[in-house]
């Protein structure tokens, strides 16, 4: 049976307890990893990215893999993934 679990949070170092509940959810869900934020921490962690510039989809002119870009990609400039972006600033 699951127990109630006192864990510490990555972020802001308080620890938080991980509830059987919790632990019940995780495991039904297939979780492998335990929380590593506390409730606070994964809320303002939510808000701040959801507030967060947006990103744009492209394709990365080098690779071809799909990335994710903080511009709107224009024609007629390359986009690069970040490996490939990368490798450019250090050739
Ligand atoms: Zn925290
Ligand atoms: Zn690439």
């Amino acid at each position: 049976m699951f127990q109630d679990k006192t864990l510490v949070c990555k972020d802001c170092g308080k620890e938080f307890v991980f509830t059987a509940g919790e632990q019940e959810f995780y495991a039904e869900k297939g979780f492998q990893n335990e929380p590593v934020r506390c409730k606070d921490c994964r809320t303002s962690r939510k808000t701040t990215r959801s507030s967060e510039r947006e990103m744009f989809d492209a394709v990365c002119a080098e690779c071809g893999a799909p990335t994710k870009i903080p511009f709107q990609p224009r024609n007629d400039r390359p986009v690069y993934c970040s490996a490939c972006f990368q490798n450019h600033k250090s050739r």
